[in-house]
């Protein structure tokens, strides 16, 4: 007898299945390939988390940063995504970028180095002067409860702060400013971060580090090599500082233009 399923429906019929299955599936790998293929292109793939995990390895951990914290966030924050689009292939390499406005974003070891000096926990809040691209910010609110970052050049700051809010980094307020005097309102601080080169710590920023508080900031003369420091202050208030490493930062500017 004529099943009418099988006249409206012909595919149905047992002997087209396999058909029917190997379609599907064709269609299913082709449509896997095609994303695999543009995934770089897009936000995080697979392509980008494996450069990343090979960059803490081989760049952060190998090199004796310990703090598990700091390696979780290293692996987690998406660098190519804070770097111009037609670098992001270059994201994950051993060197600084450039991200306009003759401004840098840090070597990611530097970055880790920096965090880990803070020794920052669950419950801190951090300054950072030097937003630039807003990658430092992000990898520090991977850890601590708040982060406040000023930057001085409006473009930078603007297009960090609007990233920052599309990549769902809740913990971030950015402020476009002289981080000079650091940012008041929000003080003190139990973490500084600066990145940028100073020829002296800004008092404002010695100011604003809460007693127990560690500041990693780089002192030396801009476009030489200066000197990337640990100030810490104690419970009773007494300032110590100490040379890390010599380091190489854009210079500390007073004025954009
Ligand atoms: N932390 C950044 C690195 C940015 S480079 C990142 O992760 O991408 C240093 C930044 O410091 C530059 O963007 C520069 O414009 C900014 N800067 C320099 N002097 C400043 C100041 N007085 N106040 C705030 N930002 C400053």
């Amino acid at each position: 007898m004529l099943n009418l399923r099988y006249l409206a429906f012909p595919w149905t019929r047992a002997t087209y299945k396999p058909l029917l299955v190997f379609s599907l599936l064709s269609a299913l790998s082709l449509c896997l390939c095609q994303v695999s293929y543009c995934a770089p292109l897009q936000g995080d793939s697979e392509h980008y988390k494996r450069l990343r995990y090979k960059m803490v390895d081989k760049q952060i951990a190998a090199r004796g940063i310990g703090d598990e914290n700091v390696l979780r966030a290293m692996r987690d924050v998406p660098r190519h995504l804070f770097v111009p689009k037609g670098k992001r292939n270059s994201a994950y390499g051993d060197f600084p970028l450039p991200i306009g406005y003759g401004q840098t974003i840090s070597q990611p070891y530097i970055v880790a180095l920096m965090t880990e000096l803070l020794e920052p926990e669950k419950d801190d809040v951090a300054l950072e002067v030097g937003t630039g691209s807003g990658y430092q910010a992000a990898v520090l609110s991977q850890i601590v409860k708040r982060v406040y970052t000023v930057e001085i050049i409006p473009p930078l700051g603007k297009a960090a702060e609007k990233r920052l809010k599309q990549e769902a980094y809740e913990n971030i307020k950015v402020k476009v400013g002289d981080g000079y005097y650091g940012w008041k309102e929000y003080a003190p601080f139990d973490c500084i971060v600066v990145t940028a080169a100073s020829d002296h710590i800004p008092p404002a920023l010695i100011k604003q580090l809460k007693k127990g508080g560690k500041m990693a900031i780089p002192v030396g003369s801009p476009f030489h090599v200066q000197n990337l420091m640990l100030v810490e202050k104690s419970e009773e208030g007494e300032i110590k500082m100490r040379n890390m490493l010599p380091v190489r930062f854009v210079p500390f500017r007073r004025k954009w233009k």
